[in-house]
Order: structure tokens, then sequence, then C-alpha cells
């Protein structure tokens, strides 16, 4: 059993859990991982894979069940992101978006909007989580997007950009600010645009580097008009449901990032183990065993740490912002240098098309960036040691 088996089998997952990873480990395996290369090379978005996804209905398994749901843990939806990631990166954060979008409705939504816009996610449908705007990126509260209220109605106006997802969503979890509220923090607030709501535009589509599958879109509101039963909590309270969904995203998008580092971990293994220079195999180098010794063992690390955040949250910690910090920040880092040791060790080989490594170190990129970038995070967690 290597290193990495018996870190995973550490993880206490129900039968039921045990059952639902199998069957994503073999999607991801069997039709996803496959088609990677093609989408990767079409850009063309992957409803096949979107279609399989919902086949085993994996959206239900963070909706409460009154709502069409079947919960699992939050551990078992990490290695599910992991599995998918692994085998399309692309595919991995579709997915993965639904839970970033759909988990602060569960969360902070009323009976009356869980109950008539859960289920459109628990059938499958797509969301975004749509926070960025053009002057507003790591400084989130400088945004611009306006809600004012019409009586029964919301009127949006506004702008976003690079909004994963954001060409193909059903649902839109939109932060903008309350127009009756001054001060600018405390106007931010949080509600749900659907699909086809007059005044959305899809004003284009990103030309990515990596992820060249997912829809990456800036977005604009133009006098959109929303149901005042879509706010989710009151005018104001969308800062507390920002901060509460990027805890939850942060270790996804980090599950994201360990699954593309895992995968250019085992290509590099299986190929200097084949590959032979001076007589010998490129692993017999001593120089190699030590990058290879590094890089096993920051793995280790980080994933033993995904699965400690992991335990925080299924454990029901209410404050875990700062573990969740430094996961999203190490696994990132992870993800671009071993991508980036992948294809050294490939040589000339590992930048060229035919080898999956090239395709993983375009893709680990965006982990360093967003949910914050690293930068924010280091911030974050060296600020959390300051005495008040
Ligand atoms: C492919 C892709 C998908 C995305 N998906 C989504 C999505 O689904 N929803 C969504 O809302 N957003 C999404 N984003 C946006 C992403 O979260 C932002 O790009 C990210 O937060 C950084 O913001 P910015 O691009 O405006 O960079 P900026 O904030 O302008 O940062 C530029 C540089 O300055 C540094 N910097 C900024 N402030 C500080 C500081 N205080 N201290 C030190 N350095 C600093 C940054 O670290 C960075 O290196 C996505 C972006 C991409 C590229």
């Amino acid at each position: 059993m290597s290193v990495f088996d018996r870190l995973d089998a550490t993880v206490a997952f129900s039968a039921e859990e045990r059952m639902l990873i199998e069957s994503v480990r073999g999607l991801a395996r069997e039709k996803i991982a496959p088609r990677a290369a093609r989408y990767d090379a079409t850009g063309e978005f992957p409803w096949d894979n979107v279609k399989a996804i919902n086949e085993l209905g994996l959206n239900a398994m963070f909706i409460p069940e009154p709502y069409g749901g079947a919960p699992q843990s939050y551990a078992a939806y990490l290695e599910c992101v992991r599995e998918l990631s692994q085998a399309c990166a692309s595919t991995g954060v579709i997915w993965a978006t639904n839970f970033h979008a759909t988990r602060p409705l569960v969360e902070f939504g009323n009976e009356e909007q869980k109950n008539r816009l859960l289920p459109v996610m628990a059938k499958g449908g797509l969301a975004s989580l749509t926070i960025t705007e053009p002057t507003a990126g790591s400084d989130a509260t400088g945004m611009k997007t306006r809600f004012t209220p019409e009586g029964d109605r919301i009127l949006v106006n506004g702008t976003k950009t690079f909004i994963t997802n954001g060409a193909c969503a059903d649902l839109y979890l939109l932060f903008g600010k309350w127009s009756e509220i001054e001060d600018g923090k405390q106007a931010i607030s949080a509600l749900v645009l659907e699909k086809g709501t007059p005044g959305l535009k899809v004003v284009r589509e990103e030309d990515k580097m990596g992820l060249r599958a997912s829809s990456t879109a800036a977005l604009a509101f133009e006098g959109c008009r929303v149901p005042r039963a879509n706010l989710l909590g009151r005018p104001g309270d969308g800062l507390k449901i920002l901060l509460a969904s990027l805890n939850r995203s942060r270790p996804s998008v980090a599950a994201h990032a360990l699954g593309i580092a895992r995968g250019a971990f085992e290509d590099a293994v299986a190929y200097i183990n084949e590959r032979r220079q001076s007589g010998r195999r490129i692993v017999e180098f001593q120089g190699v065993q030590f990058l290879l010794a590094d890089l096993a063992s920051e793995l280790a690390l980080c994933e033993a740490w995904l699965w400690h955040v992991a335990r925080l949250v299924d454990g029901g910690a209410a404050d875990f912002g700062v573990e969740a910090s430094m996961l999203k920040m190490r696994a990132s880092d992870l993800a671009m240098r071993m991508t980036t040791e992948a294809v050294q060790l490939h040589g000339g080989y590992g930048y060229c098309k035919d080898y999956r490594v090239e395709r993983l170190m375009r893709d680990a990129k965006i982990t360093q960036i967003w949910e914050g970038t690293n930068q924010i995070h280091r911030q974050l967690i060296g600020r959390s040691f300051m005495k008040k």
C-alpha cells in the first residue's frame, strides 16, 4: 500500500459514500479523463460530462433531502471534486461551482426559497457564484452592482467578470449593494437571479490559458427585475453570506488543485520509472530522488490537511477560515510546483501536448489566483496572529 493509499484509507466515509465515490471514480477515469485533451484543445463546454455527472445525481450530495437532495459529508464532496479534477480540471470546477453557489442558499435561504430553487439544482442545474467585478477583485467589497428595491421586485444594474458557469447557469448567486444603505460594506446583499431574466447579458467568454473547457464569462445586468422573494436574508446580510460561502469554497478549490497535483505526480513517477538516460532510469538519479522526496512529502502533508479541514467542517466547527486559507494557499502552490516539475521531469516531451502534464501545468495556475489570490491568503493567515 502506498503512502497515498494509506492516507486515503484514513478518511471515514460511510458505506453509501464509498459506493458513490466509486461511481464517481469510475466515471472520472473511464469517461471524463479520456475526453479531457479534446475539450482542452477545442475549448468547448463539456456538456456530455455534465450530463454524465447528472446521471449519477451528484448535485444531490450537497442538497438537503426535503428539497430533492441526498446529502453526504463534506469530506465525500471534497473527494468527488478531487477525482473529477484529476480527470479533467475544467469539469471538476464546473461541478464544484454548483456547490459554491448553492451552499449559501442551503444555509441562508428561507423555506419558500429552498422549496422553489433547490430542486432546480437537485435535478442537475448549473449555478454561478457571482462576485467579481472589473474593478473589484481581491477587494470584493468595492463592488458597484446596485440593488434598488421597487415594491415586490429588486432592480439590478451592474457588471460582473470572470464568472464560472456564467454563460450557462440556471441560477446566479449574485452579490451587489443595497441602494438604501449608505455604508459600502453594510450595503452588500445577496440574491438569486434566475436564468432568462430579461436584462441579463453574457458580454463575452474568456479565452484562457487553462481550464479551457470551463465557461468564464463577463456578465451585464441591465435593468434586471428580480422578485424580492429571491433576496437571501435581509438587505445588508451579503458580507456575512459572502464570507461563509468562501470558507466552504476554499477547501473545495484546494481539492481541485490537489486533483491536478496528484495527476501530475502520478504521470511524473510513471515516466521517470520508464525513461532511461546514461544507461539508467531517470528515477535512479539521486538529484531526481531528492526532488521526488520533496514533492511527495508536500503532497502527503497537503492531503492530510485537506482531511483535517474536512473533519472540522463535518464536525460543525463555526470558524475554520484560517485553516481553509492555509489549505487553499499550500495546495495551489503545490499544484503549480508539482505540474512545473512534472513537465521538467518529462524533458522536451513534457513541453508537448502529447503528454498530459503540459495541460496540467496550464490548468494549475488559476488555483493560485482565484478564491482569494495567494497573496491575500498570506495576508489573512498572517493577520490572524496579530494581537488585538
Ligand atoms: C478562470 C477564472 C474563474 C473565476 N471564477 C470566478 C467566479 O466563478 N466567481 C467570481 O466571483 N470570481 C471568479 N474569478 C475571479 C477571481 O476570483 C479573481 O480574479 C481574483 O479574486 C483576483 O481578482 P483580480 O483578478 O481582480 O486581481 P486583483 O485583485 O486586481 O489583483 C492583481 C494582483 O494584485 C495582488 N493584490 C491585490 N490586492 C493585494 C493586497 N492587498 N496585498 C497584496 N497583493 C494584492 C493580487 O494578489 C494579484 O497578484 C475567476 C477568475 C478566473 C481567472
